[in-house]
């Protein structure tokens, strides 16, 4: 397996700390607003390693955060809180909305055919584990306590530009840029670790900690959920580009302060997804999401193909125009495999070298359209029966999560998913007030309407049946 580390800015094998097993880290959404198709397109490509790895023949582990305390709307601790913001722009409190927000993400996943990661940890799950990491980097003298809050040193940390390549020149433009400076800093690349002096008046999630009452700083929250969930190495860390720096950057110097060796060793970055305006962004106000695609007629799986066509470390441009194309090219692959005759007898030894070409496609730097091509040279080829094909086919799909093998997944109106919602609403409250019986009742009206819910730690979800 080659994989590209940003680490090294080279192709590299991929080499696990364990043989067999992959410890897998990607970062998660900030809850405070819906995903847009860009971040999804970075949990697509995480998605497609995860699986791929596991065709390989890996047992992967994968962890992820949601993130509902700390991150600031610059991710370099300048800025307002996203959380509030979030609760300011709805008239909601901050858990609400980081539920709400929770479940859409989760609702998003699902009907991408992302595998949700076996851990996903919220960031105010996590407070022992910071106060025990930042009480440490404070004994070993790589953090300090300035103004109240404490911060990160940046110089104490051995090579911090490693991942980056940036050199603090380039960043001291990015700071004069910035809008606020914090002169309880030492270096102005320095970080929070825990804020104790809050400028929000309204910050409502705070904890006890030995510096005083406060709340952790965002870069914290990955470490910390990565050493908490996965141990003290880690074999993988994905994001998008965006996540180099600062964030992976400070993950990076604060893990391995703490750990006292090298902590992750592949560091895989997806690249943007950008409209025709430039940079998707959330903060514009209007951001293209899921569900508007759906609303316009299209299924998250032909947006998953669009994806799919791309190498992830090339940006993309996205327009209706592509996602035509990929929505009838999908149509089209879709009915080709449907129309497969599937009563034959599946020539297994015959099937060994189009799913190798396959695996070797993954194998080179997760190469998605060479997958693809290989899929079409499959449904193409002489030498195989239409059985064998689609045996092959399926195969393929546990990586590529274009549901081949199926008819298309039914899909519901606008209203009656905001019905569903609403009665999942009236169910949580049901059951907040011990109500049980109209609980359980507003589960069956949903069931007999084939609505089937699923309920998790992260709340209920559903699915059509
Ligand atoms: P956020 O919810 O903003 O913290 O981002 C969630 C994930 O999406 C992170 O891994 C980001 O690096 C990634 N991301 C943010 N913007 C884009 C974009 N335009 N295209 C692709 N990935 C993105
Ligand atoms: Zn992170």
């Amino acid at each position: 397996m080659k994989l590209y580390n940003t680490l090294s800015k080279t192709v590299e094998e991929f080499i696990p700390f364990e043989e067999g097993k992959v410890k897998m880290y990607t970062c998660g959404p900030t809850v405070y607003n819906y995903a847009h198709i860009g971040n999804l397109r970075t949990y697509i490509f995480e998605d497609v390693l995860q699986k791929g790895l596991e065709f390989l023949g890996y047992d992967v582990k994968r962890a992820m955060n949601i993130t509902d305390v700390g991150h600031l709307t610059s991710d370099s601790d300048t800025g307002n809180d996203k959380m509030l913001e979030g609760a300011k722009r709805e008239g909601k409190d901050v858990m609400e909305i980081a539920q709400f927000y929770t479940n859409a993400f989760l609702d998003d996943m699902r009907s991408l055919n992302i595998k949700v990661p076996e851990i996903i940890m919220k960031a105010t799950d996590c407070i022992p584990t910071y106060i025990e990491m930042i009480e440490k980097l404070l004994k070993d003298d790589y953090a300090y306590i300035s103004g109240g809050n404490v911060y990160f040193d940046i110089s104490k940390a051995k090579d911090y530009y490693k991942l980056s390549g940036k050199n603090p020149d380039e960043l001291r433009i990015g700071v004069r840029d910035s809008v606020e400076e914090d002169v309880a800093k030492r270096n102005p690349a320095d970080f929070v670790l825990w804020f104790t002096v809050s400028k929000f008046e309204n910050q409502i999630l705070k904890w006890d900690s030995p510096w005083g009452v406060g709340y952790p700083g965002w870069h914290i929250e990955c470490s910390a959920i990565s050493y908490k969930t996965l141990g003290e190495y880690l074999d993988i860390h994905c994001g998008g580009v965006d996540n180099i720096f600062p964030h992976h950057t400070n993950e990076i110097a604060q893990s391995e302060a703490f750990l006292g060796h090298k902590w992750c060793n592949y560091w895989c970055h997806g690249a943007h997804l950008n409209d025709a305006s430039g940079k998707m962004s959330k903060s514009k106000g209007e951001f293209l999401r899921l569900a508007l695609l759906k609303e316009k007629g299209y299924s998250p799986l032909d947006y998953r193909y669009f994806c799919l066509n791309s190498h992830y470390r090339n940006s993309l441009v996205f327009t209706y125009d592509s996602l035509d194309i990929a929505k009838n090219a999908l149509a089209k692959l879709r009915n080709k495999v449907l129309s497969l005759d599937t009563s034959m007898v599946v020539e297994t030894e015959k099937m060994v070298s189009y799913i190798n070409k396959f695996k070797e496609s993954f194998e080179n730097d997760i190469n998605t359209s060479m997958m693809l091509t290989v899929l079409y040279d499959v449904l193409k080829a002489k030498d195989i029966n239409d059985t064998t094909k689609f045996s092959i086919v399926k195969e393929f799909d546990k990586v590529l999560s274009l549901d081949l093998c199926v008819a298309e997944k039914e899909t519901i109106s606008e209203d009656f998913e905001r019905e569903i919602l609403a009665k999942i609403e009236e169910r949580k409250q049901a059951k907040a007030n011990k109500d049980f019986v109209k609980a359980d009742s507003i589960r069956d009206e949903l069931l007999s309407l084939g609505v089937k819910l699923i309920d998790s730690r992260e709340g209920t979800s559903y699915e059509l049946i």
